[in-house]
């Protein structure tokens, strides 16, 4: 796994009182996370980030545009996964890049274009510059794979605008 890096802000107060940020750059530590929003490195259990107040996206926080009735998603609908959803497994051991009892999610990520609903998920395309084939969007019930430990929690996304088609 790459390093990753995150932004140090210490902020300074220049004469007339506005403030300017200098930045450093830090790699990330066993235990620490980034915040989306600012960059900052934070605790990896921390539930906001201590830079910016932005509050870290759980299980629990609801999200704007969250897509419940996803059996009724049409073909072509376009939709992203919201960050920090689907099937994870913990760590049970700290490593190099995780500490134990973080959660490290495997699922998709990104944006797709729905292609089929599934009994258990959605069938989709990936339309992002990283995701490109087709992928199964499990969305089906929370459960524990016997065989690998790993958690099946289902996806959770939020629809994007789509341009109509006539
Ligand atoms: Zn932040």
């Amino acid at each position: 796994m790459s390093d990753k890096y995150g932004i140090i802000h210490i902020s300074v107060y220049n004469f007339m009182g506005h403030a300017s940020y200098r930045m450093t750059m830090e790699k990330l530590k066993r235990g620490q996370k980034l915040c989306k929003s600012c960059n900052g490195v934070n605790a990896a259990r921390s539930s906001k980030c201590k830079h910016c107040n932005k509050t870290f996206i759980n299980k629990n926080t609801p999200v704007k545009n969250e897509i419940k009735d996803w059996k009724s998603l049409e073909t072509g609908q376009q939709i992203k996964i919201i960050q920090g959803s689907g099937p994870y497994f913990v760590c049970s051991t700290d490593s190099e890049d995780h500490s134990s009892g973080e959660k490290v999610y495997m699922g998709c990520k990104g944006k797709y274009e729905v292609r089929e609903i599934r009994p258990n998920g959605i069938l989709c395309c990936g339309i992002g510059k990283k995701n490109t084939g087709i992928e199964f969007v499990y969305m089906g019930e929370r459960k524990i794979s016997p065989s690998t430990g790993i958690i099946k929690a289902p996806h959770r996304i939020v629809k994007l605008r789509t341009r109509k088609r006539k």
